[in-house]
């Protein structure tokens, strides 16, 4: 199992984080979905599944966590670069949306609302919020705000005043890019 770290959710949104949820893009190595251990514990990391909470009973296919983990994945990287999402992909978000909506209550939170699911929950319920956030990032966006690092692919919601992020974070990809850089550099005028 990948070794789950808080400092990994980097993505300033929910679905995003679970886009993230392999080491790197396009290899897609160390995959936190490759276990029902591992979903689970990201899930907890994430704030998805309270620690006491169970998530027995029924499960989760893990290639249907999969499938929605590479659909939100290709949907959001064809939108950073400009191109329309995949249908099917959509597709995926939206069924996923509607089966979490008929689930869930609504619960008043400040001025507006906010969906809630039982606390007893099946490992499927974990896809629940996920898709809920993908679908409210498609609908509402800030889609202009969604960024691919170009180093391992991980995607993000840029929050900075001036919309200049562009890495999944300095200390993963930034710092490792511009130390390649400076030493490619350094040889080059050796
Ligand atoms: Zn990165």
């Amino acid at each position: 199992m990948a070794d789950v770290s808080a400092t990994e959710l980097v993505g300033n949104c929910l679905c995003l984080d679970f886009a993230n949820t392999v080491a790197k893009r396009p290899e897609s190595h160390d995959d936190w979905l490759k276990t029902m251990e591992g979903l689970l514990a990201w899930a907890r990391m994430a704030g998805v599944l309270s620690p006491e909470a169970s998530a027995g009973g029924g499960g989760v296919a893990l290639s249907d966590a999969t499938e929605l983990r590479e659909s939100v994945y290709r949907t959001f990287s064809a939108i950073v670069a400009q191109r329309h999402p995949d249908p099917d992909d959509v597709s995926v978000i939206m069924d996923t949306y509607a089966v979490a909506l008929r689930m869930a209550s609504l619960h008043r939170e400040g001025d507006g609302h906010v969906l809630r699911w039982p606390r007893e929950r099946s490992a499927r319920a974990v896809l629940w919020p996920v898709a809920a956030s993908a679908a409210r990032l498609l609908l509402e966006g800030p889609l202009n705000r969604v960024g691919e690092c170009p180093s391992c692919g991980w995607l993000f919601l840029d929050t900075s005043r001036n919309g200049s992020r562009r890495w999944c974070s300095m200390a993963m990809c930034g710092s490792q890019v511009k130390s390649r850089r400076y030493y490619a550099t350094k040889n080059a005028h050796r």
